[in-house]
């Protein structure tokens, strides 16, 4: 997966292809689906939602470059395994789903990794982050949203901050970085992509 998926594809960070070989995916999706699951794809997870295809998830993390130490908010934790790569890369993370089922099997999961000093799931809408944590280093959402939350902009640490959303229509978005600097967020469309939907009071109603 990491040769011919990530790094042949143009994943260059280093420590993103290390925590993408050392993390057991087969962990992450339904027991079903374990012979794929280090397939090219995004897989079903329950509640109708999906773990999103590796190279999504490699290049999302690259794009975000948390540090060691950095705080950062991983939005639609879905199976985990997202919130498990920044953990990797030395990040603490606050983690948010709004399906019950996800949240709780995703709390456990983790901990049964080692991960639960690291990650702290929520329940929630995280399409208005967490105030109460902000300023934030990173916000990493993996579901779409019609637009940028205004709530996400705001929460964003202002010396660099950085959010990686997709943003566009219900079927067909764009990858966007965000970065902060004081009072002015600088924008990079990083391409075409396709995510199920934030459900939320900034996202799409539900
Ligand atoms: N990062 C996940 C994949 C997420 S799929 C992984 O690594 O497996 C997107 C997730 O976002 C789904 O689990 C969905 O329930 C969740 N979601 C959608 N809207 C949300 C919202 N407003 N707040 C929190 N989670 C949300």
């Amino acid at each position: 997966m990491v040769e011919t998926q990530l790094r042949a594809r143009g994943i260059r960070d280093d420590r993103v292809l290390d925590a993408m070989a050392r993390l057991p995916r087969e962990r992450f999706v339904p027991e079903d689906r374990r012979p794929v699951a280090y397939a090219d794809e995004a897989l079903p997870i329950p509640a109708g939602q999906t773990i999103s295809q590796p190279w999504i998830v490699a290049r999302m993390t690259e794009l975000l470059a948390p540090r060691p130490g950095d705080r950062v908010l991983d939005i639609g934790t879905g199976s985990g395994y997202q919130a498990a790569i920044l953990a990797l890369l030395g990040a603490r993370v606050t983690s948010i789903e709004r399906q019950p089922e996800l949240a709780a099997t995703a709390r456990v999961r983790l901990a049964e990794l080692g991960f639960g000093d690291q990650v702290e799931v929520r329940l929630g809408d995280g399409s208005l982050g967490d105030s109460v944590g902000a300023p934030w280093d990173g916000i990493l959402v993996a579901a779409a949203a019609p637009a940028v939350p205004v709530s996400l902009r705001d929460q964003l640490s202002t010396d660099g901050g950085r959010l990686v959303i997709p943003v566009g229509h219900l079927r067909r978005q764009n990858l966007l970085l965000v970065v902060r600097r004081g009072d002015v967020w600088e924008e990079r469309d990083d391409g075409p992509v396709v995510f199920v939907p934030l459900v939320g009071e900034e996202g799409f109603p539900g």
